[in-house]
């Protein structure tokens, strides 16, 4: 397996349901949780924003 150099970073952000999941730092659209649902994200020129009374970050992925 490749390990391809990207330019972005991914977070690693926690839903208030318990849901951890990685999220793509730069994505163009608002990131729901896979298990309840609840957008955790919204974007913000290329960036996201984590909705913080929905989500928190855990860590950051570089
Ligand atoms: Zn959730």
């Amino acid at each position: 397996m490749k390990n391809k150099k990207a330019s972005s970073k991914f977070v690693r952000v926690k839903c208030n349901c318990g849901n951890e999941q990685n999220v793509f730092g730069c994505a163009t659209s608002a990131v729901s949780c896979l298990v309840c649902g609840t957008p955790m994200t919204r974007s913000t020129g290329g960036r996201i924003v984590v909705l913080e009374d929905k989500a928190k970050v855990v860590r950051e992925l570089e």
